[in-house]
């Protein structure tokens, strides 16, 4: 694992969540992997690395650093919830995109469902009777490294 970066550091505390040396490494090895895991590839890659810490503990970070945009939670079609980076907590309302064949995570910006939001609303409570209060929305693609190797889209 790269050593810690000063950045993450910052982030936690402007998250306003404390500064725990599980914390720092969670970051630091979700930054060096550039790529989505799961809670469990990242329990056994935090022991590796030297970081005392069991998968309670482990699961109850995750947990509280997605509360805080830290984290993302990613899903792939078939397979199980994964966990990436969110490189600007700060930023306004945004979300993800994830490749499908290596789970490398990127920051896109603005939101498309906000756009419609007013209308959608109004459609799913005419049509459906729920009252919408949120939504999740993550975009699936070939990252650019990939698309390099020739690497086709699955089907
Ligand atoms: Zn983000
Ligand atoms: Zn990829
Ligand atoms: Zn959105």
């Amino acid at each position: 694992m790269q050593p810690t970066q000063p950045e993450h550091v910052t982030r936690l505390r402007r998250a306003n969540i404390k500064v725990t040396r599980i914390r720092i490494a969670l970051l630091d090895l979700l930054a060096a992997q550039e790529r989505h895991m799961t809670a469990d590839e990242i329990t056994v890659a935090l022991r590796k690395a030297g970081v005392r810490a069991d998968r309670v503990t482990v699961y109850r970070n995750i947990d509280r650093m997605i509360q805080d945009g830290l984290l993302v939670p990613t899903l792939l079609p078939g397979r199980a919830l994964h966990v990436g980076l969110c490189t600007r907590p700060d930023a306004a309302h945004h979300h993800h995109v994830v490749c499908e064949r290596c789970g490398r995570v990127a920051e896109t910006d603005g939101c498309p469902v906000r756009e419609v939001w007013e209308r959608l609303s109004r459609e799913i409570q005419e049509q459906r009777g729920f009252q919408l209060t949120d939504h999740i929305t993550q975009y699936v693609g070939i990252c650019p490294e990939c698309q390099r190797k020739g690497i086709k889209p699955r089907q």
